[in-house]
């Protein structure tokens, strides 16, 4: 193994995967291996995955990125230094910028990166790019539940109580949740509910490794979830299971609720839904009876065009039983990537500042330019997400330059072919990672940047708990972080230099960030100096982390926003006696159940739904290149009950062709009888001809930007 500095034996940090963040102490063996362990820590309570266990394999793995790529006139990515890589980024981007103005740059970042990469990011794009365009691939993971959870409680925190509670709850109602694959050790919190004597229940379209251990399995039609939780309450109205004091004390908007819910009759539901009458009352039952009860949504109620009002549905559910801010009870939203959490806080998305301030809010605009040394005039104001960022790329009005950090959208972008063209089309393509990913073989120009296990900073998992990664060693010879690619770029770009930071530039000035008169330097490389700017800049804001130092979430297991005060408490659990909303009240808002945006015709009569697999993460980057990981998880298929299986004369691994108006995918058959005969369903961890994403449809949630991944219409054939 290549060794480089003097690195400490041992580090106690996070899995790199997903949102549960799971501990781990990572061991620099004599014999040079790195050695995973998992530690006890309160999500994970000394669990791991296969992925988590095997996520040391990449940092020594032969694909491993240890110098710019460039492209060459012939079209062949070449090695190249670090200087001329630059060079030829800062040349294109003034190239583009001069030609087409400001705008024409774009920046697309990903919920995988710290908080510190997240917010430098931001910044770069507004300070060092000036450009409007920046979002990340974050949109298409937890946008539904933010807008749901922001419009409902004010403020948008994956699970506003400790995972632990799941635990110690009466009742637990999983929609579009499948943790027993894509986060196992969560489960041994769902054991702990069982043994106590409570009650699971899971919505799903299929029979999950999740819902096999539930008391009560609903499996709905997909995109009817809005509607199945709009019966739900229509049950708890007509059986007298509202809570009608917390109602008229803590929320307002019931009335408009109630009048739309009184017309899903359940037996109406059930037509639409296939969900029998007497599970709905089961269900609605077990949560509006139970001392404690938690209602949780995940991709599969979200990702949708309609997915802000799934999710608000449910929400609306939770405040009727007068869930929220009760013990270990309330609404949340199981969030997906690493930093999913983190990363839509500190000014990655298109709409937003640090703190999760309004981009065009004049007094976010004032404290953040304050803290960023710039003139709140000159900050760019808001782009448009995801989705729309990219299919605008290289059209007439949209950017003709893109950078990407730590996301792969040839294989995760909804019509994915459609967006691979998009990117074949611009004028430069950088691609900062550390593996050539799909995206990455597209680009002009790619940056190798450092692993998890060589780079110190923060995460805030699925709880809004602010962790430690902690690196083990330094990044091979040859190789970057983040940060250091940022500051160099913007230095090369003559980004202004910062004006001393005025009095006036926020409500709080936490240790160790720059101080009224500090000149501050405008880009960090240490994370921990980055860390104490973006304290600073999230001051006040919805998202504070004012109060959270590196010594105090290493002194607790984390620390939870929002958290003002480095000497005053943090906040594990919200909405115990108010909701951060101008009247302290939960708002609920009516919502109406709406067919997929592609209905099933003659052409196309089957559903389709993508998801996730054990072995495998997100697009597969990682995961895909981890030989543990490819054995138990080697390729893409297509999973279909038997009985459409033998209408469409299709055998258990024959080659099947799913087609969409966007496009295909081939993979093998899978055949199970815990699908839905009307739905097909496809792991999105592949590219190619296995890509799931070359068929999903790109119609997209009017409030979020959320595209529909999970469904749309497809044919299938043998191909
Ligand atoms: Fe890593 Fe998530 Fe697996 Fe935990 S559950 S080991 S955080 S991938």
């Amino acid at each position: 193994a290549t060794r480089t500095g003097r690195p400490p034996r041992e580090a106690e940090t996070h899995c790199p995967y997903c949102a549960l963040q799971c501990g781990m102490v990572l061991r620099d063996t004599d014999d040079g291996r790195i050695e995973v362990q998992p530690r006890q820590f309160p999500t994970n309570r000394g669990g791991l995955c296969q992925k988590g266990w095997t996520a040391a394999d990449l940092l020594d793995h032969p694909d491993r990125l240890t110098t710019p790529l460039v492209r060459d006139p012939s079209g062949t990515l070449r090695p190249a230094s670090w200087a001329a890589a630059l060079d030829r980024i800062v040349d294109g981007l003034r190239t583009v910028q001069r030609a087409h103005g400001r705008d024409a740059v774009a920046v697309f970042g990903g919920g995988g990166l710290t908080n510190e990469k997240a917010y430098a990011l931001g910044k770069f794009a507004r300070v060092a790019l000036r450009t409007r365009h920046i979002d990340y691939n974050g949109r298409w993971c937890m946008s539904s539940a933010a807008a749901a959870g922001l419009r409902a409680f004010g403020v948008d925190r994956g699970l506003p109580f400790p995972l632990t509670d799941l635990g110690r709850t009466d009742t637990l109602l999983l929609v579009g949740a499948n943790p027993a694959e894509t986060m196992p050790p969560l489960m041994r919190h769902l054991t702990e509910q069982r043994a106590r004597g409570g009650r699971l229940i899971v919505v799903d379209p299929r029979l999950t490794a999740t819902a096999r251990q539930a008391d009560l399995h609903l499996q709905p039609l997909p995109g009817t979830d809005l509607a199945v939780a709009n019966a739900l309450l229509h049950v708890a109205l007509t059986e007298g299971l509202i809570d009608r004091e917390y109602v008229a004390a803590r929320t307002e908007g019931f009335d408009a609720v109630r009048r739309t819910v009184a017309e899903y009759w359940p037996a109406e539901v059930e037509r639409l839904s296939g969900v029998p009458v007497a599970d709905l009352e089961a269900t609605a039952r077990a949560l509006g009876t139970a001392g404690s009860a938690i209602i949780l949504t995940a991709r599969g109620a979200e990702q949708h065009a309609k997915g802000v009002d799934t999710v608000s549905a449910y929400v609306n559910l939770a405040l009727a039983l007068g869930l929220p801010g009760r013990p270990h009870s309330g609404y949340g939203c199981l969030t997906g990537q690493g930093n999913g959490q983190g990363g839509r806080e500190h000014g990655q998305k298109a709409d937003q500042l640090p703190g999760y301030r309004k981009i065009d809010d004049p007094a976010a605009r004032a404290h953040v330019a304050g803290v960023w040394g710039v003139d709140p005039a000159e900050l760019p104001g808001p782009g448009v997400p995801a989705y729309q960022l990219l299919d605008s790329l290289g059209t007439p009005d949209g950017p003709r330059a893109l950078l990407v950090f730590g996301s792969n959208p040839v294989v995760s972008a909804p019509r994915a072919a459609r967006v691979e063209s998009r990117l074949r089309g611009l004028d430069l393509l950088v691609v900062a990672d550390f593996l050539r990913s799909e995206t990455a073989e597209l680009a002009d120009v790619v940056l190798p940047v450092a692993q998890w296990a060589e780079e110190d900073g923060t995460m805030t998992n699925l709880e809004g708990r602010v962790l430690r990664r902690r690196a083990l060693r330094r990044p091979p010879a040859g190789v970057r972080t983040d940060l250091d690619v940022l500051a160099d770029l913007a230095a090369r770009l003559d980004a202004p230099d910062p004006v001393p930071v005025g009095p006036g530039a926020g409500p709080a000035v936490p240790a160790g960030g720059p101080v009224p008169g500090d000149t501050p330097d405008r880009f960090p490389t240490d994370p921990r100096v980055v860390f104490a700017e973006l304290r600073r800049a999230s001051a006040g804001g919805v998202a504070d982390y004012a109060g959270v130092t590196w010594e105090r979430i290493e002194s607790a297991d984390g620390v939870f926003w929002p958290c003002p005060d480095p000497d005053g408490p943090d906040s594990p659990r919200l909405f115990a006696d108010t909701f951060p909303t101008p009247t302290g009240r939960a708002r609920f808002h009516a919502v109406r159940h709406r067919p997929a945006a592609e209905p099933v015709c003659a052409d196309y009569p089957l559903h389709f739904t993508t998801g996730r697999v054990l072995a495998q993460y997100q697009s597969g980057t990682q995961t895909r290149r981890v030989d543990a990981l490819r054995r138990a998880a080697p390729h893409g298929f297509v999973e279909l009950h038997p009985d459409l299986a033998a209408r469409l004369g299709v055998g258990d691994g024959d080659e099947v062709r799913v087609a969409s108006r966007r496009g295909e995918l081939r993979a093998p058959a899978r055949l199970s009888p815990t699908i839905r005969p009307d739905t097909v369903f496809a792991p999105f961890h592949w590219p190619g001809a296995a890509r799931a994403n070359s068929v999903t449809n790109d119609a997209l949630d009017p409030v979020s930007g959320m595209p529909e991944f999970k469904i749309c219409a497809v044919r299938v054939e043998r191909a």
